[in-house]
């Protein structure tokens, strides 16, 4: 049987200028497997002078190499062959996703290794096909529109789905014809790693593509200071975003961000539970819960309460807590000790508002010997009736649910929206009218309608309130990473 117990400790360089180089200082931070707590790299962690090398390198391919000058076509088909390299070497990408983040390797190569390979794809191809504008102005003028790349965009991640989510990023940023400095998270930086010699193996010139290692307070800070950045498109949490807003302001580069959430996920009376109980446990645990669309708070009418919350813990009861290596996990540790630490300490939250326990809110009992060690907990639920408490309004970021119990249409809606986060929302109902009624009262960017998670790269994706910044997706991706040029001409 595949265990997560790894031998191999990897040294992992910064990828500057098409090379993996040490840092100036040669200093290393270590990254473990929360599964287990062993070391499994030595990652270089970037100081000032590396972090303005990569920029300086990202600047003069932007400047004076051929990539942001070949056609779109020419740039489209490297980027295809990059997406080609990415399915190739799929198994290797899911494999260390699995071990530095904690996620089950299979939900890993099925779904983020084809998304991720789709990302810079869709990108490729949705370029190549994007037109222009025109405005005629009678016959004496003509104004038409041309999308030019910006420059340097920094692209920074989180450690949740760091391979998957850095493409989405980084798909529109190269086929727009700009060049790039990523920084992944600094506890999950392995399978980001890759992204500067698959770009290469795919013939996109030495560059173009950068990675640098190390914490957001100094590199991040770094890189969103940096008068030669232009661009920061930033995933991860509210307060990093308003701390990059204020780094990125003194120079006033473009930002677009998606935050934190804390989705509200209803079911109504007349909801089909056959397809909302398994939804909504996808919706509260899947990656742990360690999502940022996660429907964390499941408001439930009451007339189906009892109902509803049998078969939704006898469901979460079901999954399978363990191993990411092994096939059939559901559910693996939580990313960091840290991360462990914050995540509990809202069962004492709980306590103290009074939120009833129903399941979980603590370690697995039956974790085999190997896996002793590990940021593991049970799938936990809890009811939590007060709509303002912590507990319904904080991002817990785990495998933590709370129920909301509530009586009419109206109350739902008022509850769903009273919260700062804005990033999505999620209804299950059999009634046409009442889909579409919340579905426009919802104040979220997404509303999943008997679905959850379910993603066309042509939809507009980001966050009302304080969840985002802009918007992902399609040509709302593009014109982030595009300057929208008129040229008007006298006839
Ligand atoms: P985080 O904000 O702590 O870190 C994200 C990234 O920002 C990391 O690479 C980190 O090193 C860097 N960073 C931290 N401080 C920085 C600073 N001052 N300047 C520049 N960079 C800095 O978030 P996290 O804990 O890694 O990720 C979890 C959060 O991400 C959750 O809030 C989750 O909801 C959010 N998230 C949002 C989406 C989305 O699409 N809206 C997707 C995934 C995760």
């Amino acid at each position: 049987m595949t265990t997560s117990t790894q031998t191999e400790v990897k040294h992992v360089g910064l990828y500057i200028n098409g090379e993996y180089v040490p840092a100036s200082n040669n200093e290393t931070f270590n990254v473990t497997n929360p599964a287990t707590q062993e070391v499994i790299a030595h990652v270089s962690e970037a100081t000032d002078e590396d972090v303005d090398n990569a920029i300086r390198a990202a600047r003069e391919a932007f400047n004076n190499g051929p990539w942001s000058k070949m056609t779109v076509e020419e740039r489209s088909a490297k980027l295809r062959r990059m997406a080609e390299i990415i399915v190739e070497r799929g198994e290797e990408i899911a494999r260390l996703d699995a071990t530095d983040v904690g996620k089950p390797y299979a939900s890993a190569l099925k779904g983020e290794v084809p998304r991720a390979a789709n990302n810079i794809r869709f990108f490729a191809d949705f370029m190549e096909q994007k037109g222009g504008e025109t405005y005629p102005m009678g016959e004496s003028y003509v104004n038409y529109t041309r999308y030019e790349p910006v420059g340097v965009a920094t692209l920074i991640t989180p450690w949740n789905v760091p391979f998957m989510l850095t493409t989405w990023k980084l798909g529109p940023c190269l086929a727009a014809g700009n060049t790039a400095v990523i920084k992944p998270a600094e506890n999950t930086p392995l399978s980001v790693s890759l992204l500067g010699e698959i770009a290469k193996e795919a013939g996109i010139p030495d560059g173009v593509v950068n990675v640098v290692h190390g914490k957001g307070s100094t590199v991040g800070t770094a890189l969103t200071k940096h008068p030669e950045v232009d661009l920061v498109s930033f995933t991860g949490s509210t307060r990093t975003g308003s701390s990059i807003m204020k780094s990125a302001a003194d120079t006033l580069k473009n930002v677009s961000f998606e935050l934190g959430g804390k989705a509200a996920n209803i079911i109504f009376e007349d909801a089909d539970l056959e397809k909302a109980i398994p939804g909504s446990i996808r919706a509260a645990f899947f990656n742990s819960g360690q999502v940022c669309l996660a429907g964390s708070r499941i408001l439930v009418q009451r007339s189906i309460l009892d109902d509803f919350m049998n078969k939704f813990t006898e469901a979460a009861k079901n999954l399978k807590v363990g191993d990411p290596n092994v096939e059939g996990t559901d559910m693996g540790p939580l990313v960091s000790e840290a991360h462990y630490n914050k995540v509990v300490s809202y069962f004492d939250v709980a306590k103290e508002e009074g939120a009833k326990l129903v399941y979980g809110g603590k370690r697995p009992d039956n974790l085999p010997e190997h896996l002793k060690n590990g940021f593991y907990l049970e799938p936990t639920i809890y009811i939590a009736e007060d709509p303002n408490s912590r507990m319904n309004q904080e991002e817990i970021f785990g495998p933590v649910v709370t129920i909301i119990p509530f009586d009419t249409e109206e109350e739902a809606i008022e509850i769903a929206n009273a919260t700062n986060f804005g990033l999505d929302g999620v209804l299950w109902t059999e009634n046409l009218r009442r889909a579409h009624r919340v579905s426009h009262a919802f104040q979220a960017g997404t509303v999943w309608v008997n679905c959850w998670f379910v993603r066309d790269l042509r939809a507009p994706f980001g966050g009302y309130k304080q969840s985002g910044v802009g918007r992902e997706g399609g040509h709302h991706s593009l014109e982030f990473f595009t300057e929208a040029k008129n040229i008007c001409i006298a006839l």
